[in-house]
């Protein structure tokens, strides 16, 4: 595995699964697809029995270059939230958790706040990644704001 050199973008994902944990996960990267180890660097569990709601598992250790997008690997951090957001929002745990995590991040490797990107806004993704309810401009506006963004499935 390279090492990570410099870390440009923060990248968010979804695994496209309700029913996962880091493990399956893990083993899906090194078995299906031959890598050398899981691809994101982080994961947050959501609400299915196999992983704790909002709990944030180490994937790749951040000192290796990741494997989940084309052309950004060598500089970007990425963090996939356990789930389907296609079909689903996330839990307000899993939020609450992305949220500090990418917070964390920004001033670890002061990325700025325009490079906190979902997958899908890269050149050339035709997938949803990280879903079709993530809406990354009210995200990146939220971090700009510094305030927990309230999630529509969390609006009584
Ligand atoms: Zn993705």
């Amino acid at each position: 595995m390279n090492k990570l050199e410099k870390v440009e973008y923060i990248i968010i994902h979804h695994t496209e699964r309700n029913n996962d944990f880091p493990l399956f996960v893990k083993l899906r990267h090194i078995y299906l697809r031959g890598w050398e180890n899981i691809g994101y660097h982080y994961l947050i569990g959501n609400t299915r029995p196999f992983t704790r709601n909002g709990q944030i598992y180490h994937g790749r250790p951040e000192e290796f270059e990741g494997a989940h997008i084309l052309g950004y690997n060598q500089n970007s951090i990425g963090i996939c939230l356990i789930g389907n957001f296609d079909k689903k929002h996330p839990s307000k745990e899993q939020f609450e958790s992305l949220f500090s995590l990418v917070h964390r991040k920004m001033e670890q490797f002061r990325v700025p706040v325009e490079n906190v990107r979902g997958h899908r806004e890269f050149p050339e993704v035709r997938k949803s990644c990280p879903g079709k309810l993530i809406d990354m401009d009210y995200i990146r506006t939220s971090l700009t704001q510094r305030e927990i963004p309230k999630i529509p499935s969390l609006v009584n």
